[in-house]
């Protein structure tokens, strides 16, 4: 297959790379010089996105996502595909497929889980939104990207969903690591606490999964001093998406919205930047209630 990918950074370039090894013809393009293996790269986002039966995105934000939207759209073929897996606001990923449908390209929004290791193995989760012969077409190339797709329903549902999970997902690491910090003020060790709460009703993958305490449960960034796994800048671009669906939709979100500014003071006041998000644990060990 003829496929375009625009945004070959952390994400996209092994995502690229592994569409490349699996015997597909790929021409890339990044606004920043880079080198993926077996992608022959193109002098712009247009060029790349001509004459591709399917067209990826990978790319910061909505803001971006619009950008390239308006660059890549007039190029391609109508009744080609465009995969964007982004994680962008609802609102960018529904207005994109609009525009492609004008032009009679099939848009599917696809953000996914997974991570840089999940992208370089090829074992990335898909939660896509748009119409079911867009998802169609698209799941070949899931499949070479990932382990699971999932078709949420119609444009913008798999930003929904993306966004959603990870709602839970900042706000049960914030619970996960004041109980540790309330545990060790209480005097009780770690190990304990671990082994009675993942066998009890208040496990979670944050705890089960990605314990934020060095040493206990299985490894983690915690046993690596924090370094990113999923940095905390991006858990707090991910909280603030949530917030800005849950106020054009009208949605009550008080722990999302408490979970946002909390990630916000660590990342933007405090030493959050570049640590994984799971360092809200050395963050409240320090601190008491004043
Ligand atoms: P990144 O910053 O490493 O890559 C983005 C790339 O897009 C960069 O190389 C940048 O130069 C390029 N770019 C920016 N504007 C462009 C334009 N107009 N035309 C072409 N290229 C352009 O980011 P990433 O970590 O690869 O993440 C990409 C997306 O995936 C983000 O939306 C992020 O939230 C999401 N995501 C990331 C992770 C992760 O662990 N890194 C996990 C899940 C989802």
């Amino acid at each position: 297959m003829k496929i375009g990918f625009i945004g070959l950074g952390n994400m996209g370039n092994p995502m690229a790379a592994n569409l490349s090894k699996a015997g597909h013809e790929v021409a890339g393009f990044d606004m920043v010089d880079v080198d993926v293996p077996g992608v022959v790269m193109a002098a712009s986002g247009a060029e790349a996105a001509v004459g591709a039966e399917i067209v990826i995105t990978m790319l910061p934000n909505g803001q971006i996502l619009r950008a390239v939207a308006d660059q890549i759209l007039p190029a391609m073929d109508s009744g080609a595909v465009w995969v964007d897996c982004s994680t962008v606001d609802v609102d960018s990923a529904r207005a994109v497929a609009d525009q492609a449908a004008q032009v009679g390209v099939l848009a599917v929004d696809a953000p996914v889980s997974g991570g840089i290791g999940g992208a370089a193995a090829g074992t990335l989760t898909f939660m896509a939104g748009g119409i079911e012969e867009a998802f169609a077409k698209a799941a070949p190339l899931f499949d070479i990207m990932g382990q699971k797709a999932v078709h949420c329903g119609g444009s913008g549902a798999g930003q929904a969903a993306k966004i959603c999970n990870n709602m839970i997902l900042g706000v049960t690491m914030i619970a996960t690591c004041e109980a540790f910090a309330l545990a060790d003020k209480l005097g009780l060790d770690r190990q304990k606490m671990f082994d009675v709460v993942s066998t009890s009703s208040g496990y979670s993958w944050t705890m089960n999964a990605y314990c934020p305490a060095p040493g206990v449960g299985p490894a983690s960034p915690a046993d690596n001093d924090y370094q990113p796994g999923f940095a905390a800048e991006l858990m707090l671009k991910d909280l603030r998406l949530s917030q800005q669906a849950a106020e054009s939709s009208d949605a009550d979100t008080p722990m999302g919205q408490a979970a946002t500014a909390l990630y916000e003071q660590f990342v933007e006041a405090e030493n959050g930047l570049g640590k994984d998000f799971s360092a809200m644990l050395p963050r409240f060990e320090k601190r008491g209630r004043g």
